[in-house]
């Protein structure tokens, strides 16, 4: 069976050039093309390469145990054709893995040209309905968050409206050991279910100072193609703001049903800090997500009662990014529930970030691959770095699925036992890794993956 591959960025290479090295022939759509003399681009890519790496030239971290060096040390093992080929092409970036992206590209396409199987169409699709005249085929969507509008409404006609996102909503996370806990208490609003929220209390002087300085912040500048026509549901919180002084009281800061039990009175407003994982080492600002500048943002935020001296983990931010609610629509092989013989991989999934882009169109590559051979190929462990992506993709709460780069947080944490004898971080982390690349190891032996070198040669 054929394997069409739609989209020429980051994963839809990575996904062709692997179900070719397994014996696949593969259909390579890319929309960006010379058209009588002229490019035709999407808003952000500048040329029609494959492989264009829209802003950094970073695929993040080389150091041993962290989790991007984990990510692509799997992509390693399994021979991940754009991996090699950014290893060829690095340029000297301190710990971290950067390429000469002139170079990157150029060899991707080299790689490609070079592949007889991988026919490229430089057509933009459309339309995901196989029209029953030729051979059924596979179909791995990798176009990315600029996917072009006539495919994202067919997305959306087969999905539902409500399942694509178009922005990237994202509130600050504040790490929780610089929260001053004297300010700050626990509670559920109402007192309905449990105290899991930390609530910072604000006085109505506390709140006219925020709520001042939050106007008056320096707004990050939006490149012009993003157009951050924002939706009612999640709009940033200085736009809000700007609606009227009390805007805020009425809506993320509302204190209605939060009572100081300190105090037992109702603060005038009340930052809602709601817990990142279950160890509770991270906190997100509930209903924050802003556009503001990085500085503005510590400045402006540190003004909350509790937050003085808090570290930042990220900040928030609004961006343009098209993407799925994974968890609603995929299974674990990465296919649509509704339609198996779709596939999704890179941002549009619900990854963000260029390996990780990298990583689940490899992913999506083998998988279809062996599918495509008449072979139910095993599930990347849970336990390594790309199963743990999938996992998160594929778990998360749909309700509040934003997409998300590899970190610990979504690797399986260590069990209670091992975590009280093993104090310290970095041997805790090289253990989830030494675990992690163990079983992706035995799961590389149980998937068809031919001319893949068994370990990394770096
Ligand atoms: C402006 C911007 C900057 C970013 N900067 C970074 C960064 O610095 N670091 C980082 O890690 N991540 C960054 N990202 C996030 C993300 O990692 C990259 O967008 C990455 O390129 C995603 O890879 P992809 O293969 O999923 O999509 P892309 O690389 O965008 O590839 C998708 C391809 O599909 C094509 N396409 C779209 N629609 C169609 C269609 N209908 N038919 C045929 N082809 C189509 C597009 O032309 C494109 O070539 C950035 C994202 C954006 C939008």
């Amino acid at each position: 069976m054929k394997i069409r591959v739609i989209g020429g960025g980051l994963a839809g290479p990575e996904a062709a050039l692997t179900a070719a090295r397994l014996g696949c022939d593969v259909d390579l759509y890319e929309m960006r093309a010379i058209v009588n003399g002229q490019p035709r681009l999407t808003p952000a890519h500048q040329t029609i390469e494959f492989g264009e790496l829209l802003c950094s030239n970073s695929l993040k971290s080389e150091s041993p145990n962290t989790t991007p060096w984990l990510l692509k040390e799997e992509m390693r093992r399994a021979g991940s054709a754009l991996l090699r080929i950014a290893d060829e092409t690095a340029v000297p970036a301190g710990h971290a893995l950067a390429v000469d992206r002139v170079e990157f590209s150029l060899r991707i396409a080299e790689a490609i040209a070079a592949e007889p199987r991988i026919r490229v169409i430089r057509e933009e699709v459309t339309s995901l309905v196989q029209d029953g005249n030729g051979p059924e085929y596979i179909t791995i969507l990798a176009t990315g968050p600029l996917t072009s509008p006539a495919l994202s409404a067919e997305i959306q006609r087969i999905t539902g409206s409500e399942h694509l996102a178009f922005y990237d909503s994202i509130s600050p996370i504040v790490d929780a050991e610089t929260i001053d806990m004297d300010r700050v208490y626990f509670a559920a609003r109402w007192d309905k279910g449990t105290a899991d929220y930390i609530n910072c209390p604000m006085s109505r002087e506390e709140y006219d100072r925020f709520f001042d300085a939050l106007v008056e912040a320096e707004a990050a500048e939006a490149k012009e193609w993003e157009q951050l026509d924002y939706f009612e549901g999640c709009l940033p919180i200085e736009v809000l703001a700007k609606r009227g002084r009390d805007t805020l009281r009425f809506g993320p800061m509302k204190p209605v049903g939060l009572r100081d039990p300190r105090t037992g009175k109702t603060p005038w407003a009340v930052v809602q800090l709601r817990k990142e994982n279950l160890r509770a080492d991270s906190y997100n600002l509930v209903g924050f997500q802003n556009h503001l500048k990085w500085g503005e943002q510590a400045r402006v935020l540190r003004l909350i009662p509790g937050l003085e001296n808090a570290k930042f983990l990220r900040y928030g931010q609004i961006h343009r990014n098209t993407y799925i609610c994974a968890p609603a629509l995929l299974d674990k092989h990465l296919r649509l529930k509704a339609d198996p013989s779709i596939h999704f991989a890179g941002q549009l999934s619900g990854v963000e970030g260029y390996t990780e882009s990298i990583a689940t169109g490899m992913l999506a590559g083998i998988y279809a691959a062996n599918l495509a051979q008449g072979r139910e190929p095993a599930l990347a462990p849970r336990s390594s770095a790309i199963g743990s992506l999938v996992h998160y993709i594929t778990e998360a709460n749909p309700k509040e699925f934003q997409p998300a780069n590899i970190t610990f947080d979504l690797l399986v944490p260590l069990e209670e036992e091992l975590r009280k004898r093993v104090r310290d971080k970095k041997e805790r982390h090289r253990i989830q890794c030494e675990r992690a690349l163990v079983e992706f190891d035995s799961w590389l032996s149980s998937v068809a993956l031919t001319n893949a070198p068994s370990i990394s040669s770096r």
